[in-house]
């Protein structure tokens, strides 16, 4: 299926913000090419075990659902509702006060009234009333509410695979309505009758798989870490070893795959190879827990737990003390949020200690996991590591938060020390655009995918004018984030809206810095570009 031809920057950005003429109740859908992802192929449903594995497109007329879908999305419904506390408040709580209305970057960018928070919420909120509240059943829509119908299931799935659960709207609520939650309801109640999307599912399927999203072999990892290996030695004249499941060791490292598999992300893989070596670390990359991304977030709370329960497996085969986590997204929200409830406590594993400076990471008791900015800062702040900052003088680099260590974490302020210690020229964006009120990538929760590239792009447009304000300001051009989906969906935003800032991982930055033992006069940093001053040419 071809993608459809995305408009200019400067077509997209003249946006209507009126509202349409008719009720949005009486609004109908339009599946509009690039504003909607292709659905899950019937060969990943099957292998993950989800209903209802058939060929179907968002755009057809039939969706080919079970006789019965209704019945089964009510009953899920009621399920989830008596399950899940926070979903129920969430459903009753609204008070309609509008503080989200315009905190989402997706109705900043293309100015859709049902891409207000609270509106994607009353998409769910107008059933749950019809056949979960009184009022509803008695008063139907003066009351809020209306029959769950083939177009309203067609609408959740186009809104619910609309919102990136990025979170940024309940900073907002009074009431702290978390709208992700709402929208992984909504795409769990899509799931129990075959509505998913491909990008989510055959991650997911892949992971189950191969042990990573993209469904790359043990012997293809191998193959990467090898090159990355060989790349190093030549920038720095450093050969770093590759720890491959190996058992015993202290600390099993687990990181995104598209950390070891794509660019940008390969040079942050790298800088995490190069700062091991270096400290001297007793640790092992995994070929089975390849994956430090969840798609399961995307899909279901059952899925969350199957591939966060991969990791801890590994971990205890290996016989690790405990988990170093690289710069990915929502793994760590999984980890934050839901690891406890779902597969903990850890404790087979030991509280983690840096073996290298004795800090006890209390935060990680129960998890048994560490941030690699936490663990990296940590580094800094008690001298470890010798550090040169002015091989990045190339660069002025601002930083995005990515949403997930953002708000799920509190991770602000490790990313900032380390990024301050290894570059000269840091500039930081808008206050209202960073930290946890950061917006986001557009392209996050299984939506970057090329067929939804327009979405994308209205999605990310707050995010780029944050990051041309500074580049204009400051002359910024380079974005650095801790998160691999980021990498990789900042990239084509940055192309498409700032051109010329380009994308990169903080432990990218970090080990252009590092001064290693051994190392020879480095001419060039990780992607060989020239250092600034080692080239007769080279100009900021
Ligand atoms: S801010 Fe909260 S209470 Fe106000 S409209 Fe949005 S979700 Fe409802
Ligand atoms: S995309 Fe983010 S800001 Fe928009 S509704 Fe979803 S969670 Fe809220």
């Amino acid at each position: 299926m071809a993608s459809a031809k995305t408009p200019k920057p400067d077509e997209l950005i003249a946006i209507r913000y009126e509202p349409p003429e008719t009720p949005w109740m009486e609004t109908p859908t339009v599946f509009r090419p690039g504003t909607w992802s292709y659905s899950g192929t019937a060969k990943s449903l099957t292998a993950l075990g989800l209903p209802n594995p058939r060929a179907w497109q968002p755009p057809d007329e039939d969706w080919k659902l079970p006789a019965n879908w209704k019945g089964i999305i009510l009953e899920g419904l009621r399920e989830r509702l008596e399950k899940y506390r926070s979903f129920r408040l969430f459903m009753d709580l609204c008070v309609r006060c509008g503080a989200c209305a315009d905190k989402c970057h997706f109705y900043i960018g293309s100015g859709d009234p049902k891409n207000m928070p609270v509106l994607r919420a009353e998409l769910l909120r107008s059933v749950y009333r019809r056949y979960f509240t009184a009022s509803g059943k008695r008063f139907g829509k003066l009351a809020g509410a209306r029959d769950l119908t083939i177009d309203v299931l067609k609408e959740w799935f186009y809104y619910f695979y609309q919102c990136t659960e990025c979170r940024r709207c309940s900073v907002f609520c009074p009431y702290g309505i978390d709208q992700a939650e709402i929208t992984m309801m909504g795409r769990e109640l899509l799931n129990l009758v075959g509505c998913n999307i491909n990008w989510v599912i055959e991650p997911a399927a892949n992971c189950f798989r191969t042990g990573n999203h993209l469904g790359i072999q043990p012997g293809g990892v191998k193959d990467m870490l090898e090159f990355m290996a060989d790349d190093i030695a030549d920038r720095t004249g450093v050969r770093v070893e590759i720890p491959l499941n190996k058992k015993g060791v202290d600390i099993l490292f687990v990181t995104p795959s598209g950390d070891y598999f794509a660019d940008p992300g390969t040079y942050t893989c790298m800088g995490y190879m190069m700062l091991f070596h270096e400290i001297g670390l007793n640790y092992t990359f995994s070929t089975y827990a390849s994956e430090g991304g969840n798609f399961g977030l995307f899909t279901s709370h059952e899925m969350i737990k199957r591939l966060n329960a991969k990791i801890y497996a590994e971990a205890k085969r290996l016989g690790v003390k405990w988990i170093l986590g690289g710069e990915c997204g929502h793994m760590w929200r999984v980890l934050h949020q839901y690891m406890d409830t779902m597969n903990g406590p850890a404790d087979f594993l030991e509280e983690p200690v840096s073996p290298i400076t004795g800090t006890r990471f209390e935060n990680a008791r129960s998890t048994k996991m560490v941030h690699i900015a936490e663990f990296t800062a940590d580094l800094i702040r008690n001298g470890k590591l010798k550090l040169d900052p002015s091989r990045n003088d190339a660069y002025r680099v601002t930083f995005h938060d990515s949403c997930n260590p953002a708000r799920a974490m509190g991770l602000f302020e490790e990313p900032r020390y380390i990024i301050s210690h290894a570059c000269n020229h840091f500039h930081e964006m808008a206050e209202d655009t960073i930290r946890e009120k950061t917006l986001c990538c557009g392209g996050g929760a299984g939506l970057g995918n090329d067929e939804n590239m327009e979405m994308r792009m209205r999605g990310g447009m707050p995010r780029a004018m944050a990051v041309k304000q500074v580049k204009e300001k400051h002359g910024v051009n380079r974005l650095a984030c801790m998160c691999a989906i980021d990498r990789a969906t900042l990239t084509s935003l940055m192309d498409y809206w700032v051109p010329g800032v380009t994308v990169t991982g903080v432990h990218e930055l970090l080990a252009n810095a590092l001064v290693m033992k051994g190392e020879k006069e480095r001419a060039t940093d990780l992607r060989g570009e020239p250092l600034q001053g080692k080239a007769a040419d080279e100009t900021l």
